[in-house]
């Protein structure tokens, strides 16, 4: 058995799939320190800079002096602190929801919002191109009436709505109703495209299903403030389930739940992701809680997020980049060929840049690209040095 693992190692990296994970030896801001050298930053989620702002270390500092740093147990036993209560309430006004409720990652708020809610007669429904953690959520689950729809693709969906509407009448073997659930990501993270989450809340309501959207990238992203994509679409009160991350715009670690008080209440007695594991550390609520009030109080940073992702996508334009159908800062910068989105990445690192290559199987075979995420934490001049030298390399490989 040990030999078979090292085997398999050994073949990844024959293969060229193993992934060489890097070490940062700085903060996380504009820019990097990996094995001493510094690198521009175009790969961290840090949209809003919030990663490493000072009022988010100052706020982790004040509540290590106060209440120390683990919870040392369950939220569901002594692990709750009055910090949690305080960031639910926060995130709860921050979205415009009844209710939410944190859990310790994005990862974990999508089992746990979908796990405690379906079982294996249940029905789901869901974009071909949702997020790992959605999938591995429905798997868990154990839920084996799956409808998957094209991405994005509302007709495609409603072309089975026949087929769905024959399974939802028929009763389950114990005699119970069966639960249709449509679930989707915000903004899909290879491409930067949105979820047509308007025409998703008319198929819902036809249906009699729960819509779920899972907001990670579009948290301190989309909408006033960085509400998210109900916001940007003015759907508040409409989708039953919104999952959001605290790892990404929110800049320090977690997971969240929101919607209605009785959905809210249903998952703190049930989700076995809060009852199971412990709580958020002290350090994470409060900075949390500092962000999030940050957030609502000023659109300074999300403004600043955008006119760094406007600028990026018209240089890398002007440059003569395909930089594919993307609406919001994460920025596709289409190679093609998987090897050579590898080799444009590597040539990239050697001239002080750091960027993402996403290749199959995360996108579809011959498509492979960069990906590029700006973040408020940015500098015009920064972003000028990075197009600057992404065209470098662009034009000694021959996509530009
Ligand atoms: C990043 C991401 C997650 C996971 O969030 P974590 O807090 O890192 O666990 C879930 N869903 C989507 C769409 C994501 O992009």
């Amino acid at each position: 058995m040990k030999n078979q693992l090292a085997g398999t190692i050994k073949t990844m990296k024959e293969k060229g799939l193993y992934n060489y994970i890097k070490t940062v030896e700085s903060e996380q801001g504009a820019y990097l320190l990996v094995d001493g050298k510094k690198y521009l930053n175009l790969c961290s989620n840090n949209y809003l800079g919030l990663a490493a702002h000072p009022r988010l270390k100052k706020a982790a500092q004040e509540a290590i002096e106060k209440f120390g740093v683990g919870t040392a147990s369950v939220r569901s036993l002594i692990g709750t602190n009055s910090l949690h209560l305080e960031l639910e309430k926060e995130l709860a006004s921050f979205k415009k929801a009844e209710g939410a409720i944190v859990v310790t990652s994005g990862y974990l708020a999508n089992l746990a919002a979908i796990q405690t809610l379906l079982g294996k007669d249940d029905i789901v429904i869901s974009d071909e191109l949702n997020h790992a953690s959605i999938i591995d959520a429905v798997r868990l689950a154990q839920v084996t009436n799956k409808f998957i729809y094209k991405h994005g693709d509302v007709k495609n969906l409603r072309s089975q709505i026949a087929k769905i509407n024959a399974l939802k009448n028929e009763k389950t073997p114990d005699g119970a109703n069966r639960q249709v659930l449509i679930v989707t990501d915000g903004v899909f993270s290879m491409d930067g495209d949105i979820a047509p989450l308007p025409e998703l809340v008319a198929v819902a309501r036809d249906l009699g299903a729960y819509l779920m959207v899972d907001d990670a990238h579009g948290e301190g992203v989309l909408g006033k403030n960085g509400r998210g994509i109900v916001d940007h679409f003015h759907l508040h009160g409409q989708v039953d389930i919104e999952v959001g991350t605290l790892s990404k715009a929110f800049g320090v670690l977690g997971g969240f739940i929101t919607g209605k008080k009785s959905l809210v209440e249903y998952y703190r007695q049930r989700a076995r992701q809060f009852l199971f594991t412990n709580a958020l550390s002290i350090p994470d609520t409060a900075a949390l809680i500092a962000g999030v009030r940050m957030m609502g109080e000023s659109d300074r940073l999300l403004k600043k997020l955008w006119s760094n992702t406007e600028f990026l996508k018209e240089s890398l334009k002007k440059a003569g980049f395909d930089i594919g159908q993307s609406v919001t800062p994460l920025t596709p910068v289409m190679v093609g060929d998987e090897n050579k989105a590898k080799e444009f990445a590597a040539f990239l690192f050697q001239e002080g840049v750091m960027v993402s290559a996403i290749k199959y199987p995360m996108v579809a075979l011959g498509k492979a690209r960069l990906r590029l995420i700006p973040s408020a934490a940015h500098t015009k001049k920064d972003l000028r040095y990075g197009v600057e030298k992404i065209s470098l390399i662009g034009k000694k490989l021959g996509l530009i």
